[in-house]
């Protein structure tokens, strides 16, 4: 059912991405420390992702997450960067992050024009929104890994 990889249970602290202006396309993407991305699977194929999500223990949310080569790093490290299906009122910087990937939606692409990627990312939401009601995917919603306060447990 799931592909090769997933689910993957990752966290760390929020840190400022590279401003590459996402939240100013309404797309906020939060950026996980370079120690997380290290910890990714390797067959994990870079591309976006869907799953869940929450912020410091908080409640749990759908969110898409891309997995790209780092322009930062010349493109030989890898970034992840996960837009939340929800509005917050503040940015949340410096907060512990909780991620369960589960499935994969498409490979990572070029984009011709602005437009044409804020378009590729809307349809990622719609295909994530869709795939996570699925009961065998709702039922991570509930996983502990989102509450518990061992950190032995955080990633799996
Ligand atoms: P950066 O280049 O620092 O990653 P972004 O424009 O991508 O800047 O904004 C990301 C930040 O926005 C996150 O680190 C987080 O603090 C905040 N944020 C607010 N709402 C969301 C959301 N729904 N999903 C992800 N990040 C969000
Ligand atoms: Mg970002």
């Amino acid at each position: 059912m799931f592909s090769k990889g997933l689910p993957h249970f990752a966290s760390g602290v929020v840190i400022k991405g590279f401003g590459r202006g996402s939240k100013q396309l309404g797309i906020p993407t939060a950026n996980f420390p370079e120690s997380v991305v290290d910890s990714l699977p390797q067959e994990l194929n870079t591309g976006v992702y869907y799953g869940w999500a929450n912020v410091d223990g908080g409640p749990v949310y759908k969110m898409v997450m891309s997995i790209g080569w780092n322009p930062y790093y010349k493109n030989t490290k890898k970034s992840m960067e996960t837009h939340i299906l929800h509005t917050f009122p503040d940015d949340f910087y410096g907060s512990l992050l909780r991620v369960c990937l589960l499935g994969y939606i498409r490979p990572e692409r070029d984009f011709q024009s602005l437009d044409d990627l804020i378009a590729a990312i809307k349809a990622d939401i719609v295909v994530a929104d869709e795939a996570l009601e699925k009961s065998e995917m709702l039922q991570y919603k509930q996983d502990d890994f989102f509450h518990t306060n061992n950190v032995e447990d955080l990633c799996r």
